[in-house]
């Protein structure tokens, strides 16, 4: 049996990034089920940080976030987001462009022309894109180098964490939680943390929680060689406002996606030849990019709750467990906002500074919000 003041599920971005802060205020212990951290959707992501993607509370943690990454430059670099629109699309893009302005004032409404230039490859004019929206500060994130900075964060502070150790029972013992391995080795702690990605919901059954409605969503992502010559490493992150296609540079070839979001269970995530099919069909409708080998393809989990804004809170119905969870597609570039959070919230910590002023509160992110209602 090993103790500890909190007591992690799960060693992904979110659980890790809470961990170096927890680390400081107590024995943190992560228990990681695969042999590696970072293995599911930490390890699968693209890695951008940008204001695009979610809602007001997402971004607002992607602005609280941007600080942290910026500070090592180990982590991020900087390098454009550009959002276009057809002719059909186009009356999305004004919408878009103002929420992105909230948070940054460095987004830039662009024409076709201006788009040809940044994306040369990207079909313009009649039938392609005829407006868009730049960004050029938006970071690429190292999802590897971030997983470590924090791992050994957390580590300097004296925190651990074990891979290999998939959690099989969870029981309440009074004051705080026993977590039983698949090794058999127990662990016990007044604070359980469930930051199980996809498996949450499963983590919270396990320990008799109610559920708060998680859904895993599968993400595609090919990676296809470039057209011969092209210098691509300027390539700006793209994205088809409609939502139905992505595309970056990375080390030389293009990853791509047609932004699916298919239903599934928790689990080792693995492609399917319909969305592949998709994702080259879409790059070749939108690009003149054409498919000759795809080098290597993957997909990992999105899992959202209810209204998409992740989660972190203590469970109403359970004392000392504690909800993280519901990054989406943005659990990346919101972990060092929501770990701060987390902090605040277990360790009574000050609110993180400048995060209530930009819209998020405890209630914002509380898993309050996300149980179902009474019913009759
Ligand atoms: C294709 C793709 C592209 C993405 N692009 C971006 C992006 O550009 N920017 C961005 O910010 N985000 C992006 N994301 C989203 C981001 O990857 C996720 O939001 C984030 O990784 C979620 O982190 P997590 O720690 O919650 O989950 P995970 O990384 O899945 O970690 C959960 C961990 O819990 C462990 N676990 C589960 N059950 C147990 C158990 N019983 N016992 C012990 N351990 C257990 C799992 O093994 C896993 O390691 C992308 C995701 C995908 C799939």
């Amino acid at each position: 049996m090993s103790d500890a003041d909190f007591l992690i599920i799960g060693g992904g971005i979110a659980g890790l990034s809470a961990a170096a802060r927890l680390a400081a205020h107590g024995r943190v212990l992560v228990l990681e089920a695969e042999d590696a951290t970072g293995y599911h959707s930490s390890g699968r992501s693209v890695a951008f940080s940008h204001y695009g993607i979610g809602g007001e509370a997402v971004r607002a943690m992607t602005a609280w976030s941007r600080a942290f990454f910026q500070d090592d430059p180990a982590l991020a670099r900087t390098a454009s987001s550009l959002y276009f629109a057809d002719e059909e699309s186009r009356p999305r893009l004004d919408a878009l462009g103002a929420a992105m302005s909230e948070f940054s004032d460095s987004i830039e409404p662009v024409d076709a022309a201006a788009i040809a230039r940044l994306c040369p490859a990207l079909r313009t004019g009649a039938g392609g894109a005829i407006a868009g929206l730049h960004d050029p500060t938006g970071l690429k994130l190292d999802a590897d180098a971030l997983l470590q900075r924090v791992a050994r964060d957390m580590r300097a502070k004296g925190g651990s964490v074990l891979p290999g150790r998939r959690v099989a029972s969870i029981e309440a013992t009074g004051g705080g939680w026993r977590v039983r391995d698949e090794t058999g080795e127990t662990h016990e702690a007044p604070v359980l943390v469930n930051a199980a990605g996809a498996w949450a919901d499963r983590i919270a059954a396990m320990a008799g929680v109610d559920p708060i409605g998680l859904a895993p969503r599968r993400r595609t992502i090919i990676v296809v060689d470039p057209p011969a010559g092209a210098e691509i490493a300027g390539w700006p992150f793209v994205h088809s406002v409609a939502g139905d296609f992505y595309m970056l540079p990375e080390a030389g070839r293009l990853l791509v996606s047609p932004v699916d979001e298919v239903e599934d269970d928790p689990c080792d995530a693995a492609p399917e030849d319909y969305d592949i099919a998709l994702a080259a069909d879409r790059l070749e409708h939108y690009t003149t990019v054409a498919v000759t080998r795809i080098a290597h393809r993957w997909a990992g989990l999105r899992t959202f709750t209810g209204d998409r804004v992740p989660t972190a809170g203590f469970a109403a119905d359970a004392p000392g467990f504690f909800w993280l969870a519901g990054q989406g597609g943005y659990g990346l570039q919101t972990a060092p906002a929501m770990a701060a959070a987390v902090e605040s919230l277990i360790a009574g910590t000050p609110w993180p500074d400048g995060l209530a002023q930009l819209g998020v509160t405890a209630a914002t992110i509380g898993p309050e919000r996300l149980r179902a209602p009474a019913c009759c």
